[in-house]
């Protein structure tokens, strides 16, 4: 028995692994014989199906020997055995193969998830990419992506120590996690040498070795300095990878979920409509949400990875992969991030969400200020101008506003001699540039913009309101010059107008109470913008005399740019305008101009004459039609704003506001109009999310 076992180890050692498998069942009448033959017998599969991952060059006939002869050795199992860590992970691994040669992607997802919870990272890693290779007609589904990238970002993270360049000696941890992904290429330390490395002849990884670089020859097994296999296992990865994530860029892009806007119409009737056509729940969007950004965090795992890193891709593969991440980076921008929804408003899921994945956080505002305030920084592009402004109010990130306004500020020219009598406007100018006050400079009109925001962080709030209302003044003029016809630029622009006109009730000079939607706390009034401007955000006015005449006059400049807008979208109807985008807008429009009148009583005559011209506009008005006082105007308001589940119809007192600001969950001072049927329902909801 003992010569057997001996006999075994030996051709073990040699890297003979059938032979010594044999040898070993010999004598099967002792536990630790049987376990050797089957990890002989594992040892050889696992060569094979390397193999197969990387070189594409196993034989399944081979494979399926092998694993009718494991069947041979499993016989002996006794009831020790049966409650052997070790013993069981090995059986688990030979239903891993069987799956692979059977290719059953459900049974290898549950040798994935057994490895997973007993911590076999070298297992786990193998069954992923048994996973992987696999191919399937199901690659066009949004659900097997969800999977193929969680797989992707989990091998991604398996990787990691072993790919990083700057590798910390002392962590175990992390010299363990090495170890394991050594593991996964059938590479083993040599005893009593750390720096050396044996790999079996049978294991293809040798022909990407380079037969100078082997230094002995023990039996079966070829020995490499550590340093070269570290090296070549890098390469062969990094293009394994770099293959993977290229397809998740491709194959995704015909994904609706990932790539386009949500559908206005749920059901809809348009058969010939590509957009993302689900119900707009909650759960629905949150769904949506987490499969936009584990595809964006796979594919910057090029970067994580240091694929884009010198010698690790082809020149050209790194140039792909720079462009392959740009575009994903503006794709979640325009169809996730900057995205009004159509019924639903669920801006603190959208801040829950992106804010919890801190990478792709960072990765959107760094993308911002390098490519947004940089190479496509442009006067008179307001589009680009208006996204900085709200990416970074949304993603709570104040490193873009802040650079937005010092590249404005410093984007003027000194005006020419003899030009300055023409410095009481814009003539001659180009779009998207005036002359300053004292006429000696040629400005960008987003000074304004910057204005708005220096004012209100200094708690100049009128001030601030006037800079804004000129800003959007000048784009109204030039909707299509200052090309806010692109994308998600006009909804921009009424966020901007939403927001200012939200500050603009703020200033009454008597009242001290006023209606807003509760969305816009949410949009608007964040802890993060309330820190950004100073906590001036809830300040009445301090920087100028104010009586009622004038606020009416504040308040009427804004309707009437509400409504200029509206006629704008509704008579000119812009081609280049998406019409979904479209209505979406004029929806938010009316809202404003609703909300003006109910806190401004005096323009109802106003709104209700602009209705009625509308009548024969029915699909975009809807509801609104027909209602001839303000309170039945007011109640379609709410109705129309509950119909998401999220948002209604808010009193604000703002004596209290500043505790709102502070603890939004409480929401004890937020008074609520009975008339308006305001349930509390919906706060406490927002408690318990918490
Ligand atoms: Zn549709």
């Amino acid at each position: 028995n003992a010569q057997f076992r001996v006999a075994a180890e030996h051709l073990r050692s040699l890297g003979k692994f059938e032979e010594a498998s044999t040898m070993f069942a010999r004598s099967a009448d002792h536990e630790e014989n049987v376990m050797g033959a089957l990890q002989c017998l594992l040892e050889l599969c696992k060569i094979y199906v390397l193999n197969g991952i990387i070189m594409d060059t196993t034989s399944l006939t081979e494979l399926r020997r092998l694993l009718d002869k494991t069947t041979e050795v499993t016989k002996f199992e006794s009831q020790s055995l049966k409650g052997s860590r070790q013993w069981n992970m090995m059986k688990e691994e030979i239903r891993l193969y069987s799956a692979y040669v059977n290719r059953d992607l459900d049974a290898i997802q549950q040798c994935i998830r057994f490895f997973n919870e007993c911590k076999g990272h070298a297992a786990e890693c193998r069954a992923i990419l048994l996973w992987l290779k696999i191919r399937t007609n199901a690659d066009n589904q949004a659900e097997y992506w969800r999977e193929k990238l969680k797989y992707l970002l989990r091998l991604s993270k398996l990787a990691h120590p072993f790919m990083e360049s700057t590798r910390n000696g002392d962590n175990t941890e992390e010299k363990e996690a090495c170890k394991d992904f050594e593991n996964v290429f059938c590479v083993r330390e040599m005893e009593d040498h750390q720096n050396k490395r044996q790999i079996p002849l049978q294991n293809s990884l040798i022909n990407n070795m380079g037969e100078n670089n082997v230094i002995d020859i023990t039996g079966d097994w070829n020995v490499y300095n550590e340093r070269i296999v570290r090296q070549t296992i890098i390469q062969l990865f990094s293009s394994y990878m770099y293959e993977f994530i290229w397809e998740a860029g491709e194959k995704c892009k015909s994904i609706p979920d990932i790539t386009s806007y949500i559908c206005y119409w749920w059901p809809c009737e348009d058969r010939t409509c590509q957009r993302h056509h689900m119900e707009p729940t909650r759960e629905n969007l949150h769904r949506r949400l987490s499969l936009a950004c584990l595809h964006y965090t796979v594919i910057q795992q090029l970067d994580v990875l240091e694929l884009t890193r010198k010698r690790r891709l082809k020149e050209e593969q790194k140039q792909d992969a720079y462009h392959l991440q740009k575009f994903w980076t503006e794709n979640l921008v325009k169809y996730h991030v900057r995205y009004q929804l159509p019924k639903a408003s669920f801006p603190e899921l959208m801040y829950d969400h992106i804010n919890r994945f801190s990478d792709v956080r960072g990765r959107i505002s760094e993308h911002a200020r390098k490519q947004w305030l940089g190479d496509d920084l442009q006067a008179q592009y307001f589009a680009n101008l208006l996204k900085c402004m709200f990416v970074s109010l949304q993603l709570q990130d104040e490193k873009i506003i802040n650079k937005f306004c010092d590249e404005i500020s410093k984007s003027w020219y000194p005006v020419k001699n003899g030009s300055t009598e023409e410095s009481a406007n814009t003539k001659g100018l180009p779009i998207g540039f005036e002359y300053n006050k004292k006429g000696d400079k040629v400005v960008p009109i987003a000074v304004r913009l910057s204005k708005f925001i220096n004012h209100l962080k200094s708690g100049k709030m009128i001030t601030a309101i006037i800079y804004a209302k000129r800003f959007i003044a000048y784009a109204l003029r030039f909707t299509d010059e200052v090309n806010l016809l692109a994308d998600q630029a006009l909804g921009d622009l009424v966020s901007l107008m939403e927001f200012t006109t939200s500050l603009a009730f703020f200033t009454h000079p008597e009242r001290y109470d006023f209606y807003l939607p509760r969305s816009y706390l949410y949009d608007y009034y964040t802890e993060f913008s309330e820190n950004f401007f100073s906590g001036n955000l809830r300040l009445s006015s301090q920087d100028d005399e104010r009586n009622i005449e004038s606020h009416r006059n504040l308040i009427w400049d804004f309707f009437w740019q509400a409504r200029h807008l509206i006629c704008i979208l509704v008579d000119h109807k812009p081609i280049d305008l998406d019409q979904q985008i479209a209505l979406i807008i004029v929806r938010r429009l009316i809202r404003v101009l609703v909300l003006i009148c109910l806190n401004e009583p005096s323009y109802e005559a106003q709104l209700v004459e602009f209705l009625k011209r509308c009548e024969d506009k029915p699909h975009l008005f809807q509801n609104y039609l027909n209602k001839t006082d303000m309170e039945s105007l007011a109640k379609t308001l709410d109705d129309e704003l509950k119909e998401t589940d999220f948002d209604c119809l808010v009193r604000i007192e703002l004596e209290g506001f500043s505790e709102i600001l502070l603890d939004i969950a409480k929401m004890p001072v937020y008074k609520t109009d009975k008339s308006f049927h305001q349930q509390d329902r919906i706060f406490n909801d927002r408690i318990e999310c918490l």
